[in-house]
């Protein structure tokens, strides 16, 4: 069966696993400048591999200022993590408090020492191992969390943050064996040198993916949205196709009166402003009732009212109609027609709908335009 390897050889495991991941992570910096957070990460990995080296170099022989400057540098990898995280949701990557846990993994290994010099009865360096643990646990338990917490990279987020997380039974095993020198506990004190490169390497990757997973989401977005006005294509319709069909509401559809002699008179640079602050005025007025606004193409939208009645379509066709008469400074003023339309049960499709609230539309403009038809 497997042989259970001795301490420095899953030491030297976890130090080439994360002189691995650094250039991982550098590699992937330099060919993407503006990913700043993977500096960080690169940083933490480099300073984890430093610590194992030099716990490799001066575990029999510590003084308390070294011991704890490799605590602290222990938190300060935690530390890095998250602010690489931070920096990545587009956050100020080192608040204040960040740096909190790094005095107290010095302060923990170094101050049962300097007791102990002056006549206090503490074991060292057991006492000191026990002060650093516990700042560690501080440590991990609030970075863990922390990335559990963030917005953006919502899997990868919270892979690395439960690898973190899992940090900390390994920690209560090191401060119990300290307490009590039994062998069995030696032999659960390798636990958590086993697990730390599946650990890494679980961190590492949910971090490695996050950027591939927001990528992702904002691509999702970009191809459902009109790059022009911002509003929902006809593929964001589509999407929210199937809810609509199936739980009922109200469609409103919208165009602006002579649009083109707006393009004529003023431009086609003028006429693209006034389609965009349309739609950033109508999205929102639609956003307040729940509901969505579609670019159908050129100047004609759509406003998905899913669940809605005829009564609430007709409030919100009543607001639109005023707001787009009442003008938006700075731009050529127009009105609008609107048509209305329930989505009933017999619809098998949003256009069989869209077409019927564009019948009313027709019928707005041609008794006159500037008006609603429902
Ligand atoms: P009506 O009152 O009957 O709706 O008249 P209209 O002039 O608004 O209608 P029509 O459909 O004839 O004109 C729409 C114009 O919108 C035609 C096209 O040149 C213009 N258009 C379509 N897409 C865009 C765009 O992205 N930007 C700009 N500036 N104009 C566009
Ligand atoms: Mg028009």
């Amino acid at each position: 069966m497997f042989f259970i390897p001795d301490t420095d050889t899953l030491r030297l495991s976890s130090t080439l696993l994360t002189v691995a991941f650094t250039a991982v992570f550098l590699m992937l910096w330099l060919g993407r400048r503006q990913d700043r957070f993977l500096l960080h990460w690169a940083a933490s990995a480099a300073l984890y591999a430093g610590v194992l080296v030099a716990f490799e170099m001066f575990e029999r022989g510590p003084t308390p200022g070294l011991g704890g400057a490799l605590y602290a540098a222990l938190a300060g990898c935690n530390a890095l993590l998250l602010s690489g995280a931070r920096l990545f949701e587009g956050k100020r990557p080192f608040p204040a408090w960040l740096w909190l846990p790094l005095p107290l993994g010095f302060l923990g290994y170094a101050v049962p020492f300097w007791l102990a010099a002056a006549g206090m009865d503490l074991p060292v360096p057991e006492g000191g191992r026990i002060g650093g643990f516990l700042a560690l646990l501080v440590s991990v338990g609030s970075v863990g969390v922390l990335l559990l917490r963030g917005a953006h990279g919502r899997r990868g987020r919270r892979i690395a943050g439960l690898a973190v997380l899992a940090y900390a039974p390994g920690y209560v095993v090191a401060i119990l064996l300290q307490l009590q020198e039994e062998m069995a506990l030696q032999r659960i004190a390798l636990l958590p040198m086993l697990s730390d490169q599946v650990l890494l390497a679980i961190l590492y990757l949910g971090l490695l993916s996050m950027p591939g997973e927001r990528a992702e989401v904002e691509l999702r977005e970009a191809v459902q949205r009109d790059p022009l006005t911002g509003a929902w294509n006809r593929a964001g319709m589509a999407a929210l196709e199937p809810r609509l069909l199936a739980g009922g509401g109200a469609l409103i559809v919208i165009d602006i009166d002579h649009f083109k002699a707006i393009n004529d008179r003023h431009g086609h640079a003028v006429g693209d402003a006034v389609l965009s602050s349309f739609a950033a005025h109508m999205a929102a007025l639609a956003l307040e009732q729940g509901g969505r606004l579609v670019r159908l193409g050129g100047d004609e939208f759509v406003v998905l009212m899913a669940g809605a009645t005829m009564d609430a379509a007709e409030r919100l066709a009543t607001r639109m109609h005023g707001v787009a008469q009442a003008g938006i400074a700075g731009l050529p003023p127009y009105t609008i027609s609107l048509g209305l339309t329930l989505l009933g049960k017999a619809d098998r499709s949003l256009t069989e709908a869209i077409a019927r609230a564009d019948e009313r539309l027709y019928r707005a403009k041609f008794l006159g335009r500037n008006r609603m038809a429902s």
